[in-house]
């Protein structure tokens, strides 16, 4: 990565004026390094933990915050808006590191998957990218969340949410949102920005519902963060859109789902998929292979994975992913924080 006198360069893109997905995030929960790793090591040490010692972040795509996409959307006017899915824990370090080195200067509408600390211990801090007034007399920014998350939200940050001062109460400078409900179906897709999304439900754990979207008209985009299995419904509208897309025949059930996403192979241009673990499972997120499977079953076009813990090594498990990649005809790869890629929204 280098910053060349204004004109970010990365994965060969020179500043186009064109839209992009900017991974701000591509950790677990308790984030990259994991804490445990360096202040209790194991003999040997964790070999990716222990780089975070002697590799700067910048430099060292090991380092991982909690997973967050940022949309750089650039309307058909030509002006930019930016998109932050989910605000975790670590927000304001990725505020410090990369709005900065892409020149982000605003956020302009917040969408969460769920109400997880990883996705919205951040929302306090939102008032750093907002405009100064110590009367709180500003623009509130646009979040859009489900009815569940505003419920936990309210419980978590009740001052993010009650709008009027109490009689006697002083005014505290505090991030000012306006709630957006949206709903869990795929039927009812809102707009953020500019920006068209349908909300994709998957189970994140037996019992927790959360979200991913699909977006972009001209390049379609699943970013899905949390997940331990797809609903059928949701990955049936993945596969609509491809047929859609490629003008092929519409499918009946579901068994005819795995054939055909092998057949028609890349209905989705980019999948931006969790995975936690290198081996196994586990019961709240897909690990590795249930990652492997699903970029198989759907077959998108390219696919790059998100939300890994420190039993990831980026370039040892991208290496491979090549073999994987070539083999499969599906090229995937790890993200990492900092990672920009253009795109045609
Ligand atoms: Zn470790
Ligand atoms: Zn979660």
């Amino acid at each position: 990565m280098a910053d060349t006198g204004g004109e970010v360069v990365e994965n060969g893109n020179v500043d186009p004026p064109q839209s992009a997905l900017i991974f701000i995030g591509t950790g677990c929960s308790s984030a990259v390094p994991n804490a445990l790793c360096l202040i209790q090591p194991s003999d040997p040490p964790c070999h990716v933990c222990s780089q975070s010692l002697s590799i700067p972040p910048d430099q060292n795509p090991n380092y991982r915050c909690n997973t967050s996409l940022l949309i750089d959307y650039c309307g058909d006017e030509g002006n930019h808006k930016y998109i932050l899915i989910d605000v975790g824990k670590t927000f304001r370090e990725q505020v410090l590191r990369w709005f900065t080195f892409h020149k982000i200067p605003q956020v302009d509408s917040i969408i969460l998957t769920h109400e997880h600390a990883d996705a919205v211990l951040g929302l306090d801090d939102i008032r750093i990218v907002q405009p100064f007034s110590p009367t709180n007399d500003i623009d509130p920014t646009p979040i859009y969340l489900t009815e569940y998350a505003m419920e936990s939200i309210a419980v978590k940050f009740p001052y993010l949410v009650q709008k009027k001062v109490k009689l006697g109460q002083e005014i505290r400078r505090v991030a000012q949102l306006e709630w957006k409900i949206i709903e869990s179906d795929i039927s009812k897709s809102f707009v953020a920005s500019g920006l068209k999304f349908i909300p994709l439900p998957v189970m994140h754990g037996e019992d927790y519902v959360c979200l991913g979207f699909l977006f972009g008209e001209r390049s379609r985009i699943a970013y899905i963060s949390d997940i331990s299995r797809f609903l059928p419904s949701t990955e049936h509208l993945s596969l609509l859109f491809v047929y859609k897309y490629n003008s092929v025949r519409l499918f009946k059930d579901s068994s005819e789902f795995v054939d055909i996403s092998k057949y028609g192979g890349g209905q989705l241009d980019l999948l931006i998929l969790d995975t936690l673990y290198k081996k196994g499972s586990h019961n709240t997120h897909f690990c590795f292979p249930q990652t492997l499977d699903a970029v198989k079953r759907l077959s998108p076009k390219r696919a790059l994975l998100i939300g890994m813990t420190h039993e990831f090594d980026h370039h040892k498990d991208n290496e491979y992913l090549k073999e994987w990649s070539r083999r499969e005809g599906i090229p995937v790869q790890l993200a990492y924080d900092g990672l920009r890629i253009s795109t045609d929204l």
